[in-house]
């Protein structure tokens, strides 16, 4: 699928995925069973006054709380999908 340069943002482009401390530990150990950390993790993620906010779920824990410093960054919630052949 050839998409725009100007919207090339919009594809998978996750170098560095958030994960949950405690769920990593638990893959690694092997304590979580066979399975990968992408299949382990249960993330929420949401805006809150002070910014955004990712939460374990399942150990209902703070992931990350990014500061916005009072800033509105720029956000881009189009999606694109693939079209059925
Ligand atoms: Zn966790």
């Amino acid at each position: 699928m050839a998409v725009p340069f100007e919207m090339s943002h919009l594809l998978r482009s996750i170098r560095e995925p958030l994960v949950c401390a405690k769920c990593a530990d638990e893959v690694a150990s092997g304590a979580a069973g066979a399975v990968s950390m992408r299949d382990y993790g249960q993330l929420e993620a949401g805006f809150t006054d002070r910014g955004l906010q990712v939460w374990c779920l399942r150990h209902d824990l703070n992931v990350v709380h990014v500061d916005f410093a009072g800033e509105r960054p720029q956000a881009d919630f189009r999606c694109l999908e693939r079209r059925p052949n």
